[in-house]
């Protein structure tokens, strides 16, 4: 029996894990991929208060090792389903049944995909949604970048280190990025711009070789010669495993009053997978610690009856 279950070992939940560990918490994070979440996938980190640059996985490598040191367990699996409204909460996992006082959703949310045709099959092949993990593949290519927003301008911008070219492909005539990053970007000399287009298709056979894009006033269509396309076009939230619908928006995001509370008793949420304006490493971290405070003022609040009955399940 823990404490406090965290789901998702992104920056919320890793700073979630420091806050439960040092207000005494029986703590355990559970993840499916690599501790530092979407952190491992970003090149440089230049806005974490405090540090003027870190590496992605850097800075994931020591949250998680600030974790570990405050004693949080961490467990490398998949969380299918759980069962929110019973106390103890049950988390349903690949490896079993895990039972918590609390339950902390710190998913995050994964990056979308364009839905055209070649996406899937050239996935791996010339199609990638991370610049960090695949970028070396593409040295002195032609890379296309899919998207206006901070993602596709820094990792397109960090590409440049790789390709003969980048070319930025946005659906409007204006970046969504902010103005530092459109700054570098616009000064870079391998980097161009096709504004108000989308792409339609990704060819190639065994690897990419071109795409297909389309004017989105005119319909007008066009190939163009491509090596690789970097897709950057925002994400969604990770909760279909979330089978209480009450707490999530039409999204899919999970609502949450300041406190990261849920209307679930027990139930907190913070970063990313919560509906907010600025997703970024810091507010993650600030979700989390103050969700982790919230859940130990739950769990000190558990009334005498109800601890003797979360005590008797776990002997039996
Ligand atoms: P995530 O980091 O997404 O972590 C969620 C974790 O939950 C993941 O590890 C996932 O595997 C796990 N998970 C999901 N579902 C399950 C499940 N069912 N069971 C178990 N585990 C699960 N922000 C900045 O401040 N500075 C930057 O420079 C910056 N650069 C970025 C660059 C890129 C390319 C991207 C995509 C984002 C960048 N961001 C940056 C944003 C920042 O990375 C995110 O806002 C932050 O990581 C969100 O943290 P999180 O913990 O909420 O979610
Ligand atoms: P985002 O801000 O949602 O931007 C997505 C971009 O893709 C937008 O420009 C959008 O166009 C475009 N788009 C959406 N759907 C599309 C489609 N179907 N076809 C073509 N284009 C499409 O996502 P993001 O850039 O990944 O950023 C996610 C979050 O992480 C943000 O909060 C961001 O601030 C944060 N982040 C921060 C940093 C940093 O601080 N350095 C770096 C990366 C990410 P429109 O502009 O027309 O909507």
């Amino acid at each position: 029996m823990y404490d406090l279950v965290v789901i998702g070992g992104g920056p919320a939940g890793l700073s979630a894990g420091v806050y439960a560990a040092r207000a005494n918490l029986k703590t355990l994070i559970i993840e499916k991929g690599l501790p530092g979440g979407q952190m491992q996938n970003t090149m440089e980190v230049e806005n974490y208060t405090g540090i003027k640059t870190i590496l992605g996985p850097e800075l994931s490598e020591s949250m998680r090792a600030h974790a570990d040191y405050l004693g949080v367990e961490i467990k490398m699996t998949d969380v299918a389903s759980i069962d929110m409204k019973s106390q103890p909460k049950v988390v349903q996992t690949s490896d079993g049944d895990i039972e918590a006082k609390a339950v902390l959703i710190a998913t995050g949310a994964a990056p979308r995909k364009l839905g055209v045709p070649g996406e899937d099959k050239l996935s791996g092949r010339g199609v990638s949604w991370c610049a960090v993990c695949d970028g070396a593949f593409f040295k002195n290519k032609k890379i296309a970048v899919i998207g206006g927003g901070d993602s596709a301008i820094e990792e397109g911008t960090f590409l440049t280190r790789f390709g003969e070219s980048v070319t930025v492909i946005h659906r409007r005539d204006k970046l969504r990025a902010q103005p530092i990053l459109q700054q570098r970007a616009f000064s870079s000399e391998k980097m161009d711009f096709i504004w108000n287009h989308t792409v339609v298709e990704i060819f190639g056979e065994k690897k990419v070789t071109g795409i297909k894009i389309k004017h989105v006033d005119t319909g007008e269509e066009q190939t163009l010669d491509m090596d690789g396309v970097f897709i950057y076009i925002g994400f969604d939230p990770m909760t279909s495993f979330i089978t209480d619908k009450e707490i999530l928006d039409a999204e899919g995001y999970v609502l949450t009053d300041d406190d990261m509370r849920t209307s679930i008793p027990g139930v907190f949420a913070a970063g990313d997978v919560r509906p907010k304006g600025l997703r970024q490493i810091i507010t993650a971290a600030s979700d989390g610690a103050i969700a982790a405070m919230s859940a130990y003022h739950f769990i000190e609040s558990l009334s005498d009856t109800e601890r003797e009955a979360v005590s008797a399940q776990t002997k039996n």
